[in-house]
């Protein structure tokens, strides 16, 4: 194991790494991606599972230790567990997480586990079937509720939850949300819609602030500050008169948490991303294929590292979705 710590131009030790497998989904969540016209990008330009793996063997010794697959939804690239399992061999690499909707998380939780996952993050915007459908705009008999205790069952711990909460559309099952931590050992995280992407039927109006939130959670009972479950997000936690999980907010809009990023993400197509938002990306994929190593690539995207996003000065559907990016 390495004890070296990457550092960005302002000082920020750079240990995890977000790895987009695919840009597709089964899903067309209502706030990531339009229902027609999405343009895929072409098999030969996704990175194999093996050059995910080369990339992130020649990382892990500068510092990386951390890493999340995420998407579109990875779960609908065949084979997934054989990516987890190439991961898992590298040395320093000391835990792996998963981002998804959940839909497959009945059918791959124990195979996932079995070839090393660590944990998960399921996304849940509503707990109510007709309201799943219409934010997803897909009808695969999601059961959030379910999919949450595949991963449990199979050792895919700590649960955590990523509810975007939209006035008028799901911000009445916040409370609801919220007693699932009070049941269960979950983490019930809020986010802050992000007006990205090709929004058509979202503005900031749909925007709910994480203050307005915790407000609502407060009818609950008492919110104590809590440091949450192990993991490296920009959540803030806190749990509910003593119960097994907590609640968290997620700020992207009310409140930057960009001065403690730890973070860079790996496009599908092979681009080194060191903010979800601007156009700092360096193309790993092309050096790669040429036999080049990503060392000094990966040093001088780090040189270029952001201070913050400019998510609010931006005009609605004027940046890529979160899906695009590796979310
Ligand atoms: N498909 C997987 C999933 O849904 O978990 C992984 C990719 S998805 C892009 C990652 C996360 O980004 C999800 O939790 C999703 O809710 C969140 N997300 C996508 N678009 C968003 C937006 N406009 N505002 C806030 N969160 C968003
Ligand atoms: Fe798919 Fe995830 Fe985007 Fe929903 S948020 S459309 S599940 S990638």
């Amino acid at each position: 194991m390495t004890d070296q710590v990457l550092r960005d131009q302002f000082g920020r030790g750079i240990e995890y790494l977000r790895i987009s497998v695919t840009d597709r989904c089964n899903f067309r969540c209502l706030y990531c991606m339009p229902l027609e016209g999405m343009q895929w990008l072409a098999k030969r330009d996704i990175l194999s599972y093996e050059e995910i793996a080369d990339i992130v063997g020649q990382l892990a010794p500068l510092g990386l230790r951390r890493l999340r697959i995420t998407g579109g939804e990875p779960t609908i690239r065949p084979d997934l567990p054989a990516l987890v399992r190439m991961l898992r061999a590298i040395p320093g690499v000391e835990d792996i997480a998963l981002s998804t909707n959940g839909v497959k998380l009945p059918a791959l939780a124990a195979p996932l586990r079995e070839a090393g996952l660590d944990r998960i993050n399921l996304s849940a915007d509503s707990l109510r079937e007709d309201r799943i459908i219409a934010i997803a705009r897909r009808n695969l008999g999601l059961s959030p509720i379910a999919a949450a205790q595949a991963a449990e069952d199979a050792g895919l711990g700590p649960i955590k939850f990523n509810v975007v909460v939209m006035r008028g559309i799901n911000d009445d099952e916040v409370v609801d949300f919220a007693r699932l931590a009070m049941e269960h050992p979950w983490h019930i995280r809020f986010i802050e819609l992000m007006p990205v992407g090709d929004m058509r039927e979202l503005t900031f109006e749909h925007v709910v602030p994480s203050d307005e939130i915790l407000g609502r959670l407060a009818a609950l009972g008492t919110l104590t500050s809590d440091e949450g479950p192990r993991g490296n997000g920009p959540a803030r936690y806190f749990r509910i008169d003593g119960s097994p999980g907590t609640v968290g907010v997620i700020t992207p809009m009310t409140h930057t948490y960009c001065g403690t990023c730890n973070r860079v993400r790996l496009t599908a197509d092979g681009r080194l991303r060191t903010c979800l938002y601007g156009d700092h990306e360096v193309n790993l994929r092309d050096p790669l294929r040429l036999g080049e190593p990503m060392e000094p690539l990966f040093r001088r995207a780090l040189a270029e590292k952001p201070k913050e996003h400019q998510l609010l000065q931006m005009q609605v559907g004027g940046l890529r979705a979160l899906s695009q990016v590796g979310g």
